[in-house]
């Protein structure tokens, strides 16, 4: 019998961050989250209901009880896609950390790809779990906490360098949120993990977004990371929260 599936939402809406920015998504959000972002903006706590979004696009929800079958959620994105024809591109798994259910991930996301391709949003802290899916995964968009945005401890730095090192071969990118403390030092880890794994992974410079929708970053210092990083990488793009500015979920 197959596992249950346990997600908080699920949702359509254009992707608003790194290399799928402007694709319409149906996103699937996952519970639970195995780091504390200072600037995290979700929730992602354990429940036993979740919100599926009435129709896809409305903004509505209704609540629902988990645990659904992975039939009930096959039929789910089919109803869906049969409503809005070729409106989507892909399917973005997120959370909270995806990752931290592999198990189910392993079992439901061979099906739901049949339907879409598949986008996995990560923190980049699970090498085990991404070994054990990234076969059933077309883009992965790997996130790399930085101590000046995130609050995340210095020994993330390890941890990251072996995800990327997993997901190299596969269509990788990474994504920073940089801010007016981010460092260049800061800048230069995050391409020495690039350049020992893949040195063509594209690198998003994301501005911070505060609590108030003002960023973060002064213009002139955004600048400054972009060129040192574009001085040490091929492919280095800045992309603010696209969503935000449209007031898209
Ligand atoms: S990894 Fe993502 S979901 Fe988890 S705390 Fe950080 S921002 Fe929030």
């Amino acid at each position: 019998m197959s596992k249950p599936v346990y997600i908080s939402e699920m949702f359509s809406s254009i992707q608003g961050e790194g290399m799928l920015a402007g694709r319409r998504q149906i996103f699937v959000r996952l519970m639970e989250c195995n780091l504390d972002c200072t600037y995290c903006d979700t929730d992602f706590k354990k429940s036993d209901v979740f919100r599926l979004e009435s129709r896809p696009g409305s903004g509505l929800f209704l609540t629902l009880p988990l645990p659904l079958s992975c039939h009930e959620i096959s039929e789910t994105f089919d109803g869906w896609l049969s409503q809005l024809p070729g409106a989507h591109h892909s399917v973005s798994i997120t959370g909270g950390e995806p990752l931290l259910h592999a198990d189910m991930l392993a079992e439901w996301l061979p099906e739901i790809r049949k339907k879409l391709p598949i986008h996995l949003e990560t923190n980049g802290t699970r090498h085990d779990a991404l070994r054990r899916v990234k076969q059933y995964v077309d883009y992965i968009s790997m996130d790399m906490k930085l101590p000046s945005t995130a609050g995340c401890p210095e020994m993330l730095w390890d941890v990251h360098a072996l995800f990327l090192r997993e997901a190299s071969g596969s269509n990788v990118s990474v994504k920073v949120v940089v801010g007016d403390h981010t460092t260049l030092d800061e800048i230069h880890r995050v391409c020495d993990i690039i350049l020992s794994a893949d040195a063509a992974v594209p690198l998003f410079l994301q501005p911070l977004s505060l609590s108030d929708d003002r960023v973060g970053i002064t213009t002139a210092h955004l600048f400054r990371l972009q060129e040192r990083a574009s001085s040490r990488l091929a492919d280095v793009r800045v992309i603010p929260q696209m969503h935000k500015m449209l007031g898209a979920l």
